[in-house]
């Protein structure tokens, strides 16, 4: 019998025929394509980017990614307009602190992102 196997790491999926799980992704190498099985649901952290699920050291280094990534318009950018509900030229050069102060008001208040 095969049984369908599906990396959560990198979307890879693949037929195996072994009774045991494979301990690694074919595609990606990763020991932990299949963590969300028995961990439950990867809890982003208070640093990690709400788009793109990066992780930062700080509030200040996730605003500066989130600033830079994918501008003048992307993913990223279409968050942070909706989050600072301002247009980009708003906030797009000197606002990373602003922002950063904004990101951890938010986060302390419902420890999560919108
Ligand atoms: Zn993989
Ligand atoms: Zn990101």
């Amino acid at each position: 019998m095969a049984n369908i196997n599906y990396c959560l790491r990198c979307g890879y999926e693949w037929l195996s025929r072994l009774e045991r799980l494979p301990t690694v992704c074919p595609r990606c190498n990763s020991p932990y394509w299949n963590i969300l099985k028995w961990k439950g649901v990867r809890k982003l952290n208070e640093y990690s980017c709400p788009v793109c699920q990066s992780e930062h050291s700080s509030f200040l280094n996730l605003a500066r990614h989130m600033v830079m990534k994918d501008r003048p318009d992307g993913p990223h950018q279409e968050w942070l307009q909706d989050f600072l509900g301002l247009q980009f030229v708003e906030y797009a050069f000197g606002k990373d602190k602003a922002i950063s102060i904004q990101l951890a008001k938010y986060w302390k208040k419902h420890g999560k992102w919108p």
